[in-house]
């Protein structure tokens, strides 16, 4: 006798499961519809093998019932571990790159093929199966296991071909479900009566619901869109794998006038009413469109595939529904729906440049009521301030509106913050926020980087004298260097003196100097370099790996820290960038430099880096850039 208790409990589970998936509303985006199906084929062949074993127990003559019974079970049964292939597909994003490749589609579907027809002929066949004298397996069964086993490999495959995409959490949790899924066959095997096998299944499929369906992570509860982090996490993945979606940007200008007018619950009243019309408005191309709310009255809605094309008219649609506002408990409420629609990447080249212009393209132009293309405001905002750059530092000099931000370094032998990063902002009140980037290469060009620098180092040696720094107990404080500043025959004398004037003692200063200047053979360089070296002054060297530096001419620096540049850690997927990276860092600490990794954003890229005994971290996975206050809280907050 076969015992159907394990199965039974499985579609208790498994009904548990699909409950929970639908009360979480994990039921929209490709992942969680394929995680649907997968929960849906499961119990399918529970159900299926619960009549089958029944029939098998009571030793039924019915041949048909037996026959569909067992076909049922195999065909879902077997099809668990395509779909679950799929699922790790759809984790990844990478259906347009197997779009792409035909030989791999056929490679693909070619086991599922021979699976379905053997399954198919079986009927006249009887190869695979047979139910004439109680159920017994065919010669081609093994075909079954073979084709499962192949789904299975690929998976593996393709969890460790994308594993610093997928992150840690989700490697363990998809990598977790085969061993279950395998202990369970085995114990089947051996123990043919235990039908042990779709509970297992269901346990491996609550351990990934568990694990990577956190709605938490995914829906806002007001507007029952995706949320922030998500989107981030969605277009940063676009990027990388080089995915082209087309954006509909949704920025209601007058957001914080809705909110000083109606208040709080009335204005997320208004949010749920525009949140509805997008919903209703992307119904019909609902499969090739996410929909999310950042936050302040920003909506996206980002079409792929085929809903590229539709996403222009339903931004029409959408700006003339939300024109005619709403109705909120007998009070008329009128937006000013600020639309862009931005093609990604084209448009905006990068996720930084997404994030930034998507943050605030409603306050720094103009609104004229028709939907506006990102490249033809971007340009034009650009193009303003670089056209008045000169005028927006002498301005910015005057008024003193330049501010110095900290981010926070963090050591990893230590386990807490050691030191910080001092980063020059600019706020202009006409222009927003100015990228520092811009602003250093226009103020070496007008000269103006001399009074700049000077200005973040004052800032800097009067932070440090405080005495709210000195009970945070960090030991230095970064500060950079322009090559301009560098080249500068008065440099020692002017910081020298600063530091006197606020009597900072050499050891809380790091001066950060950046590849280019380094590789430049310049007497003065060296002259200021040492003159500050031996006050007592250390230095590092910024952005390494981006220049063209001889390492011949970097031993001679007086170094003690090199920062390794930002853009190696998004690549360490690129085998050859890895290689680089990995050598670099033992050739480093051979020569008993210190190593900063910048611009860590993730868990998993920590992990990476301490694995390879960096010292020191620094990247928004701990924080962004922060003014002076906000650090002091941090830090206090943290060590
Ligand atoms: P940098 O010296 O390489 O500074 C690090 C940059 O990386 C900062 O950009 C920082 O905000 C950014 N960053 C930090 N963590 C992350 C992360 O996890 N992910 C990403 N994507 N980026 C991260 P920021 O503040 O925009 O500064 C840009 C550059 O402007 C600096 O690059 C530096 O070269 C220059 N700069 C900034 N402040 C000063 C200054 O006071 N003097 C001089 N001469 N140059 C400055
Ligand atoms: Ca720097
Ligand atoms: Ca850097």
């Amino acid at each position: 006798m076969k015992n159907i208790s394990y199965d039974i409990a499985a579609l208790l589970l498994l009904f548990v499961l699909l409950h929970s998936c639908y009360i979480r509303r994990m039921t929209r985006g490709i992942s969680n519809r394929v995680f649907l199906i997968l929960t849906y084929i499961t119990i399918a062949s529970t159900t299926f093998d619960i009549v089958a074993v029944s029939l098998d127990n009571a030793q039924s003559s019915n041949t048909i019932a037996l026959y569909v019974a067992h076909f049922g079970y195999l065909l879902t049964h077997f099809l668990s571990a395509p779909t679950y292939f799929m699922f790790i597909v759809s984790l990844t994003d990478t259906w347009h790159k197997l779009r792409k490749n035909i030989i791999l589609q056929g490679v693909l579907l070619a086991p599922l093929i021979v699976m379905v027809s053997a399954l198919v002929v079986n009927v006249w066949n009887q190869l695979v199966f047979s139910v004439e004298n109680g159920y017994r397996r065919g010669p081609l069964f093994a075909l079954m296991y073979i084709g499962t086993a192949f789904y299975v490999i690929f998976s593996i495959a393709y969890i460790v071909r994308y594993r610093r995409l997928l992150g840690r959490t989700k490697v363990i949790t998809t990598g977790t479900f085969m061993p279950v899924e395998l202990a369970a066959m085995v114990v089947q095997m051996i123990h043919p009566t235990a039908r042990l096998e779709m509970f297992g299944g269901a346990i491996g499929l609550l351990i990934v619901s568990v694990g990577i369906q956190r709605p938490e992570d995914y829906v806002d509860s007001f507007t029952q869109l995706t949320k922030y982090s998500a989107y981030v996490y969605d277009m940063k993945r676009a990027a990388y794998n080089h995915k082209h979606v087309r954006i509909v940007m949704l920025n209601l200008s007058n957001y914080q006038a809705i909110q000083a007018m109606i208040g709080f619950d009335y204005t997320m009243q208004v949010l749920k009413e525009v949140a509805n019309t997008i919903r209703e408005i992307s119904k019909k191309t609902y499969r090739f469109v996410d929909l999310y709310y950042l936050d302040n009255g920003r909506f996206r809605m980002v079409f792929w595939g085929k809903g590229y094309d539709k996403a222009e008219s339903i931004a029409e649609m959408l700006n003339q529904e939300l024109k005619k506002g709403f109705n909120i408990v007998g009070l008329d409420i009128s937006l000013t729906p600020f639309i862009v629609l931005a093609d990604y990447p084209e448009e905006l080249a990068d996720f930084k440049t997404l994030m930034a212009f998507g943050a605030d393209f409603h306050l720094r132009n103009h609104y004229t009521g028709r939907i506006m293309r990102a490249s033809e405001l971007y340009n034009q905002n650009q193009l303003n301030i670089q056209n008045n750059i000169d005028k927006i530092i002498e301005q910015a000099l005057e008024n003193e509106r330049f501010e110095v931000y900290y981010q926070p370094i963090y050591s990893i032998q230590q386990g807490k913050f050691i030191s910080a990063e001092a980063l020059l902002r600019l706020f202009d009140p006409e222009h927003g926020f100015i990228s520092p980037e811009m602003l250093i290469i226009a103020a070496e060009q007008n000269g103006t980087i001399h009074r700049i620098g000077e200005f973040v180092f004052e800032k800097v040696c009067q932070f440090i004298s405080s005495e709210e720094f000195q009970n945070l107990g960090l030991e230095y404080i970064e500060v950079n260097l322009s090559v301009a500043q560098v080249m500068n025959g008065d440099l020692p004398e002017n910081y020298l003196s600063i530091m006197k004037k606020y009597n900072v003692s050499p050891d809380k200063i790091n001066l950060e100097i950046t590849e280019t200047a380094a590789a430049y053979e310049q007497e003065v360089m060296m002259d200021n370099m040492e003159q500050m070296n031996q006050a007592g002054i250390n230095f590092s060297l910024d952005d390494y790996g981006t220049g063209y530096s001889n390492i011949q001419r970097v031993i001679q620096l007086p170094l003690n820290i090199i920062k390794l540049d930002k853009s190696f850690v998004n690549e360490q997927n690129n085998q050859k960038v890895w290689i680089f990276l990995k050598n670099t860092v033992k050739m480093l600490k051979d020569m008993n430099m210190e190593i900063v990794i910048e611009g860590v954003e993730t868990q998993e890229m920590l992990d990476i880096f301490s694995d390879l005994q960096c010292d020191f971290v620094q990247g928004y996975f701990f924080s962004k850039p922060i003014p002076q206050n906000d650090f002091i809280e941090f830090i206090s907050n943290a060590n």
